[in-house]
């Protein structure tokens, strides 16, 4: 048996033993959705102070505002009353170490986990890998800043997202736990 299987399973069990949200309503009750990166240093529950009911968090490698997070972003607002949203990305974030080229050279000839080191990102070298890789954007990022103005942007330009969303743009830095203001995504995602 997984030892992770079996510490999920009991810290689940003692979750459950004191819960009491059993009663709370599907629309989050404070009316704001966050799209962000799944990076493990990061909870959105603790940095932006959420219980269980609270907002909308939307999780994918980067925070990227794919076609699948405005998917859901979309839902969250037509379905489940969002009304405001925002997008934050953080220092030394996994995805400013790779391209779109390293990833799919990577995945041709390896899909075991790949080791980092100064010189980059480097194969086991075990195969047999797979081109598919050459389909997929894999929505990499070069400057913080400016990957969270490109995903403001494009979610405000969205045509199924209404312009009374205001949309808040911030990077989360990994050493201080704080929530920076990126002015120019905010001033980007600005209701209309
Ligand atoms: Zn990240």
């Amino acid at each position: 048996m997984s030892q992770i299987l079996d510490e999920v399973l009991a810290a689940n069990a003692s979750y459950a033993k004191g819960f009491d949200k059993g009663e709370l309503p599907m629309p989050p009750g404070r009316h704001f959705a966050i799209l962000t990166c799944m990076d493990a240093r990061l909870d959105p529950a603790k940095y932006a102070g959420l219980s269980e009911g609270d907002a909308h968090v939307i999780r994918n490698a980067g925070g990227r505002a794919s076609d699948d997070a405005i998917r859901s972003l979309v839902i969250s607002y037509k379905l489940l009353g969002t009304r405001e949203w925002f997008v934050i990305h953080h220092t030394d974030c996994g995805m400013e170490t790779f391209t779109d080229e390293v990833m799919r050279s990577l995945l041709r000839s390896s899909l075991k986990t790949a080791s980092v080191d100064a010189s980059g990102w480097h194969d086991s070298g075990e195969g047999p890998g797979s081109t598919e890789a050459n389909y997929i954007d894999w929505l990499t990022i070069s400057d913080n800043a400016r990957s969270v103005v490109e995903d403001v942007t494009r979610i405000r330009r969205h045509p199924l997202v209404p312009n009374e969303i205001p949309i808040f743009g911030y990077i989360y830095d990994v050493k201080t736990g704080k929530l920076l203001e990126v002015p120019q995504a905010t001033e980007a995602g600005r209701a209309g």
